[in-house]
């Protein structure tokens, strides 16, 4: 294949991406395929000869898209949305078909300060402090995880890099349960062990309990523990729980903690100035991840950390090899130390693209109507006889349960998935299975969210 064909190709591509999003609801959201079903139908071994693009692509035609769960379904409820608007998918065209590499500055400079460029944007969405800084990520997984490898090097005095961790204090972080599990992951990679994670209570509300931080900071020093820095959480996935970050955040800076704020789903939804008292305290926080990929219609990948202060974040995962070292010494950000690797794809084209093509009011317009469709489903399955609204509607997320139990819950979630005009997951609140509902994608309208309604009364 040569660039001729990739011209050629592309055009046929982005017409079957037209149809293929034209379509979507004629595909059942969940792929409906049997595991290694599709790895059977693929020869042990790659060609010796070239094969023709009609071969691949009619292959793909045949192969993949059956097999796909399909993320940008308008009836995709389950986890929390990955949207795609289509500004987001041609900045990723162009992002491809450049194919640039940006871990310096060097080498691509137009990355870096287009970067530099949206986290001052989303900043100033957000109604975050204008002087605070940040970088983009794959995942909020790898922002939590650089935040907690540097809650954990500030607690050793930057010593844990060189020394290891051996005979260093016990460090100690603190999130509540409610926080996502790559909170859990962050602690035990950065070499702390899951057991040095505290799970602080949480109140009626499902948020941390400040009392309850402060009694557990006071009983790790008494300890002789180290007390590194708290993990809050802005939208829980499970049910969508906020902590109360402005009451906890005296507790944690009385301490010297470093504080990070888990939003990965929620940030988007701070471009609302309405939804930014769930995220009160925030401002005052060191780091906060949010991932634009889940809900602001910058498709994954796009996990944007804003920082108070990136220095010490620098300082525990910068490195600077001779091989990388350019003229510019000091004067240049070089993004690939404030992160985890070294390489790095030009995500901010998709925000600058996205945030140009919608502006803010259309991407605020579409948040507001995805937590008001939910509001409405949720009201109207409130009144639907042996079922239970489990978790009160946070933005776009609630959850509900039949009455008759979580045998029953559970095959009316088997049922609901395989009949595949809607895409449910399950969660457990309070010790009990619960279907969550939540709403995001890009091209979701308040009839593919009230059909759910009609799909549960048909399945029950
Ligand atoms: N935090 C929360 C609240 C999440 O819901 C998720 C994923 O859904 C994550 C973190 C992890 O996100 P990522 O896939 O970007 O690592």
């Amino acid at each position: 294949m040569n660039h001729d064909d990739l011209n050629a190709w592309s055009k046929r591509a982005a017409d079957w991406v037209t149809a293929y999003h034209r379509d979507l609801r004629d595909r059942p959201v969940r792929a409906q395929v049997t595991p290694g079903a599709l790895l059977d139908r693929l020869p042990a071994t790659a060609p010796e000869a070239a094969e023709t693009p009609e071969a691949i692509f009619a292959d793909f035609e045949a192969l993949i898209p059956g097999a796909l769960t399909h993320w940008q379904h308008p009836r995709f409820f389950a986890y929390f949305p990955a949207n795609a608007s289509p500004a987001s998918m041609l900045a990723e065209q162009l992002v491809n078909g450049i194919g640039a590499q940006g871990m310096l500055w060097q080498t691509a400079p137009a990355a870096t300060e287009l970067e530099q460029g949206m986290i001052r944007w989303l900043l100033a969405a957000l109604d975050l402090p204008a002087d605070w800084t940040g970088t983009i990520h794959d995942s909020a997984t790898t922002a939590t995880l650089c935040a907690v490898l540097t809650m954990r090097e500030r607690a050793l005095g930057f010593r844990g890099l060189t020394e290891g961790l051996q005979g260093q204090p016990r460090l100690r972080v603190y999130a509540s349960a409610e926080t996502h599990s790559s909170v859990d992951k962050a602690v035990r990679l950065a070499g702390l062990g899951q057991e040095n994670l505290v799970k602080i209570t949480t109140r009626a509300d499902l948020s941390m309990d400040p009392a309850q931080l402060q009694a557990a900071i006071e009983a790790d020093l008494a300890a002789g523990h180290r007390p590194a820095g708290v993990v809050f959480c802005a939208g829980g996935t499970g049910v969508g729980a906020f902590d109360d970050i402005a009451a906890c955040l005296p507790v944690a800076q009385t301490h010297g903690l470093m504080t990070h704020v888990d939003a990965a789903w929620a940030g988007s939804a701070g471009v609302c100035p309405e939804f930014r008292p769930l995220m009160a305290g925030a401002e005052g926080c060191d780091s906060f991840v949010f991932n634009p990929h889940k809900w602001m219609g910058a498709q994954f990948d796009c996990a944007v950390q804003l920082m108070r202060d990136p220095l010490d974040q620098i300082r525990t995962l910068g490195l600077r090899p001779d091989y990388l070292q350019t003229l510019e010494g000091e004067e240049v950000t070089n993004f690939n130390e404030w992160t985890i690797p070294l390489g790095r794809r030009m995500r901010a084209l998709k925000l600058w693209f996205v945030m140009r093509a919608y502006g803010l009011d259309t991407i605020r317009a579409r948040i507001r109507d995805h937590v008001a469709w939910t509001s409405e489903l949720c009201a109207a399955l409130r009144a639907e006889p042996g079922l239970e609204i489990t978790s009160e509607p946070r933005l776009a997320l609630f959850s509900f349960a039949l009455s008759e139990g979580c045998t029953a819950t559970e095959a009316l979630l088997q049922r609901i998935n395989a009949d595949g005009r809607i895409y449910l997951t399950q969660t457990t609140h309070r010790g009990r299975l619960v279907i969550r509902f939540t709403c995001g994608t890009w091209d979701a309208t308040r009839a593919d969210v009230m059909e759910t309604l009609n799909v549960i009364r048909e399945l029950r």
